[in-house]
C-alpha cells in the first residue's frame, strides 16, 4: 500500500492531502496551545486533524498523520461502512450523556486511541468495531460511584433511611425500592438530566414512607420533589434510553 503526502498540483493554497491506498483524505493542522501532544482525528466528514501542541511544529504533525496512517485506514472504513447493527456505538454518533447529546470522538495519541464525549474520555482497543460495549461498562462504573452517594446525600435531607442501595443494569425500569426499603437505581441515571435522576431517587425513597402509587404517595413525592412532573414528562419522551 502506498502511503504517501503530496500537494495536489491544482490546490490553490497548498491544502495538504493524505494519500491512503486509493483513497485521498483531506488534512487540516491545527493548533491549540493547551494541547500537551499531537492528537489525531477523524472529523466525520472524512478530514484527518492534528492537533498541534504548545510548541509543535507542523512538519512534525504531518509526520504524525503519517505514521498513523493505518489507524486512519481503519477509520475511514469504519465510517463508509452502515452500521453493523442499529444498536452499535462509533465515531460520530450522538449518545445520551447527562442529559446531553454528545457526539462519540475517537482520537489517537501514541499508540493510544481513545473516544471522547462530553467531559469523558476512554482508552479504547483499536480493533473495537463498537464502542458501545466499552462506553457502557465505563458509565456503570461512574454510576456505582456516583447514584448511592447522591441516595444517601438525599436521604439524609429529607430523613429517610433506606436499608441499601444498589446500582443496577435494567432495561424497564429506572429505579425500584423493596418492601425491606432496599433500592436499586439504574445505571442509566447518568445519562438523564441530574434533575431527572434526582427525581428518581426521591421517588423511590418516596416508596419507603408509602409502598404504592396512591395519591398520597404523589403528594409525597410532590413534596419532596416539586418539580416531578416535568422529569416524568423528560422520561417519557427519551424512553429510547432505556433500549
Ligand atoms: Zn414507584
Amino acid at each position: 500500500m502506498d502511503f504517501s503526502l503530496f500537494f495536489p498540483r491544482h490546490a490553490r493554497n497548498q491544502e495538504q492531502v493524505l494519500s491512503i491506498g486509493d483513497q485521498t483524505v483531506p488534512l487540516q493542522l491545527v493548533r491549540n496551545p493547551r494541547a500537551r501532544r499531537y492528537i489525531l482525528r477523524l472529523l466525520p466528514g472524512g478530514t484527518a486533524r492534528v492537533t498541534i501542541p504548545r510548541g509543535g511544529s507542523a512538519e512534525e504533525a504531518t509526520r504524525f498523520a503519517l505514521r498513523h496512517t493505518d489507524w486512519l485506514q481503519k477509520q475511514l472504513l469504519r465510517l463508509s461502512q452502515p452500521r453493523a447493527e442499529r444498536n452499535s456505538w462509533k465515531h460520530g454518533d450522538l449518545i445520551d450523556y447527562r442529559g446531553n447529546s454528545v457526539a462519540l470522538d475517537i482520537t489517537v495519541t501514541d499508540a493510544i486511541s481513545h473516544v471522547r464525549f462530553g467531559d469523558q474520555s476512554i482508552p479504547v482497543p483499536e480493533t473495537q468495531t463498537d464502542l458501545r460495549p466499552f462506553i457502557e461498562r465505563h458509565l456503570r462504573k461512574l454510576a456505582s460511584r456516583e447514584l448511592p452517594a447522591r441516595a444517601l446525600e438525599l436521604a439524609t435531607q429529607h430523613g429517610l433511611v433506606f436499608s441499601k442501595v444498589t446500582v443496577r443494569n435494567q432495561r424497564t425500569r429506572w429505579g425500584s425500592c423493596s418492601v425491606k426499603g432496599a433500592i436499586s437505581l439504574n445505571w442509566r441515571l447518568v445519562q438523564t438530566p441530574e434533575s431527572v435522576r434526582d427525581y428518581i431517587i426521591l421517588h423511590e425513597l418516596a416508596h419507603l414512607r408509602q409502598m404504592n402509587h396512591s395519591t398520597r404517595f404523589w403528594r409525597e413525592v410532590a413534596r419532596i420533589c416539586p418539580d416531578y412532573e416535568a422529569a416524568e414528562h423528560w422520561l417519557k419522551r427519551n424512553s429510547r434510553i432505556l433500549r
